[in-house]
């Protein structure tokens, strides 16, 4: 249950009796209890404004609670969510490799139009053979072209042990699919206010999914953006099954803006740009696409990202699939 409590109540009495988080909002706390909570104890009644019993543990997320997609603001011209209409592009390659990659690809963005740039740094591989990512090397690279060019940087944090590092150099923090359970991580990103992009675990049911943006939602973070990036099913043609059903569940039921990642999901660069298209016709908050300079050579994921050449035809077939369903790309 969410309960909305007068500010001259005793506070640390109520979160211990009801083993609650608490928020402060300037008029109010906000205190989120165990959903298995249906009724305020009669001593404490006097203290509540408001209350919302939630039938599941997705609380601070659920429509039921703030019916508005929570808006998430990157800069003063660089918004998702709220009462925007927005479609956000976040591309780049999927690791920074070299100085003369990133730049390119940085270049490229500027070029059309694309405000944040993506690439990771500490890369969550599956074998501990191949490229692990230029680490704390490539941050500087990253901050490096957000200064040169004026982007927005996104790079994900994969374990606890670097957290601080990417929360200090990036702009946005993403989550890695891989690291969706690491509690260390979520933690550390509700003490903050960057927004945080959380890439949904492969296999990772959708309550499981929400509950872990409740762990950054409930330490004061209210920057949240689902990633759907594919889930592990039979299927072995595509790397993963994008679940677009999913995402339908997510804009019923959660106010958080969802961005996708087809690359991805697909992992192929044959199935991205009809995938993007499928994307943005269901009326999303963001994409997530790898491009690379030449993804023949790309150090990691190499069979999926886009050439520039591949991009830009894309993301001129975006505006009006965007604009048919009432959004705008930007
Ligand atoms: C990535 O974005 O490059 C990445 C590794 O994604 P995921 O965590 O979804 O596998
Ligand atoms: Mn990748």
């Amino acid at each position: 249950m969410i309960l909305h409590v007068q500010k001259k109540a005793n506070l640390a009495a109520l979160q211990d009796f009801y083993r609650a988080y608490a928020i402060e909002e300037k008029d109010y706390y906000v205190l989120i209890t165990p959903s298995s909570l249906k009724e305020v104890d009669e001593s404490h009644q006097a203290d509540i404004i408001a209350s919302f019993p939630m039938d599941s543990d997705i609380q601070l997320a659920s429509r039921k609670y703030t019916y508005t997609t929570r808006e998430i603001k990157f800069s003063d011209t660089l918004t998702i969510g709220g009462s925007t209409n927005h479609t956000m592009m976040i591309t780049g390659p999927c690791s920074v490799e070299s100085e003369e990659q990133i730049d390119q690809v940085a270049k490229f963005c500027v070029e059309q139009g694309v405000q944040v740039l993506r690439a990771g740094c500490y890369k969550p591989r599956t074998s501990p053979y191949t490229f692990q990512g230029l680490g704390h090397k490539g941050l500087i690279l990253l901050a490096k072209m957000r200064d040169k060019y004026g982007l927005k940087i996104i790079t994900e944090v994969k374990d606890a042990t670097h957290v601080e590092d990417v929360i200090e150099f990036a702009d946005i923090i993403q989550i890695g699919a891989k690291a969706m359970y690491d509690h260390g991580i979520l933690r550390a990103c509700s003490k903050i206010q960057k927004p945080i992009v959380l890439k949904r675990g492969f296999g990772s049911t959708l309550q499981e999914f929400v509950q872990s943006a409740e762990f950054i939602l409930s330490g004061g973070n209210m920057n949240v953006a689902l990633c759907e990036r594919g889930i592990r099913t039979y299927e072995t043609k595509t790397r993963f099954t994008l679940d677009l059903c999913g995402v339908a569940y997510l804009k019923e039921h959660t106010n958080l803006p969802i961005i996708l990642d087809p690359s991805h999901a697909m992992g192929y660069a044959y199935g991205v740009a009809d995938l993007t298209r499928a994307c943005v016709a269901m009326g999303i908050d963001g994409l997530l696409i790898e491009t690379h300079p030449d993804p023949s050579v790309a150090k990691s994921d190499a069979s999926q990202q886009l050439n520039f050449e591949q991009f830009s035809a894309l993301k001129n077939s975006l505006d009006k699939v965007a604009e048919s369903v009432g959004r705008k790309m930007i």
